[in-house]
């Protein structure tokens, strides 16, 4: 079979949702899952369904578009802001959309009303990472505004932390949530049916408190699929962290001086020249490069260390143990590494379903 690769088992994908929505269903939180990170792939949303998730979410109308062209009638939602430029599509595929902006939201309900149908929004509001979000004490005023909206429902509230400044979800901020969530309830006699709290660095906090307050859902990708607490990227108790490997090709095995001879200027991506080195070891080149994969993000197998990758190259150490040029290497993926591989043409998905296919696969 043909390298790079990567191999997704759905199995394992099942299993991590499943252990994932049962815990958090004994504390009142359903689970969208989120697909963004295998670009919108149906085999994988359909292992997510399997597991139990209630809702499917993605960042990028493409990817719910190919969702629904393989006939999945999950609810989606979109979980980043709809660009003014796509709003038609957006009502046209999802039910939900999560906003913050008044504009939007505006053009939302003229064009949910062009198609007769009404759309739901989720307000998100800013809790501290500087991402996304209304800042809380707008949001009143934004709630008033979008009730005057026709054709657009208002679902619920919600929050995003730890993606941009590593903002930790804890009892403080997420109790700050649920009591906007009740105050809004009460001045403005309505009733919020979600309150999503965040995405996988919130099972943290999920899982260790007994009160969560007016959190009724949580979006989980990461934590799905690589198994692992995005806060400090330790493994899940019970979820597999190799649902998803990548498997690449040793295309030169050699042993070599232990320093690059020469006068020596900058590399082919500025990074700083190999500094470890590999000694008397056979450096072995990897068919694998910045074009296919965040290096920095790989996990070798025991044996091998990497020393550094070009475009095209991936070179590494082999410590113990051997490679031929032929062989392949299987490798755990970080988040970085994962988004870059299932974004790169030259690396094929393949599944462990019956058809080994990749239904749903944007073609790049
Ligand atoms: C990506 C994203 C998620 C899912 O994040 P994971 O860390 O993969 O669980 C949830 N919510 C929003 C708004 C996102 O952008």
């Amino acid at each position: 079979m043909s390298a790079p690769r990567l191999e997704i088992d759905l199995d394992r994908i099942e299993h991590n949702t499943r252990t994932l929505v049962d815990r958090l269903a004994a504390r009142g939180i359903s689970v969208t899952g989120v697909t963004k990170a295998a670009l919108g792939s149906a085999a994988v949303a359909n292992a997510m369904l399997r597991g139990g998730v209630s809702a499917l979410g993605d960042s990028r109308i493409e990817n719910i578009e190919a969702m629904r062209g393989a006939q999945i009638a999950t609810p989606m939602t979109l979980i980043r802001s709809p660009m003014l430029s796509q709003v038609e599509r957006v009502v046209h595929s999802v039910e939900l959309s999560f906003n913050t902006e008044w504009s939007v939201l505006a053009r939302l309900s003229r064009a949910a009303g062009r198609t007769g149908q009404s759309h739901s929004v989720l307000l998100m509001v800013e809790l501290g990472d500087l991402r996304e979000g209304i800042m809380p004490g707008e949001l009143a005023d934004m709630v008033h505004s979008v009730l005057g909206l026709p054709n657009i429902i208002l679902l619920g509230i919600g929050a995003n932390l730890a993606c941009h400044s590593g903002v930790v979800p804890d009892h403080n901020n997420m109790a700050e949530l649920s009591a906007l969530a009740e105050s809004i309830e009460q001045t403005f006699d309505v009733r919020l049916e979600m309150v999503s709290g965040g995405n996988s660095a919130n099972l943290d906090w999920a899982l260790s408190t007994e009160d969560t307050g007016r959190i009724n859902n949580l979006r989980l990708g990461e934590a799905i699929l690589l198994g692992c607490d995005p806060l400090h990227r330790r493994p899940l108790t019970g979820l597999h962290t190799d649902a998803i490997t990548l498997v690449a090709e040793v295309i030169e095995s050699k042993t070599k001086p232990a320093r690059p001879w020469g006068a020596i200027a900058q590399t082919a991506f500025g990074q700083a020249p190999e500094s470890a080195g590999c000694g008397e070891n056979a450096r072995v080149i990897l068919a694998l490069g910045q074009q296919d994969v965040d290096p920095a993000g790989l996990v070798p197998p025991a044996g091998i260390r990497i020393l550094g990758a070009s475009g095209d190259h991936l070179i590494s150490c082999r410590e113990s143990g051997e490679s031929s040029v032929g062989d392949e290497v299987r490798f755990g993926l970080n988040y970085s590494a994962l988004v870059r591989s299932m974004t790169s043409p030259f690396v094929r998905k393949v599944t462990n379903s019956p058809s080994n296919e990749y239904p749903g696969l944007a073609v790049l």
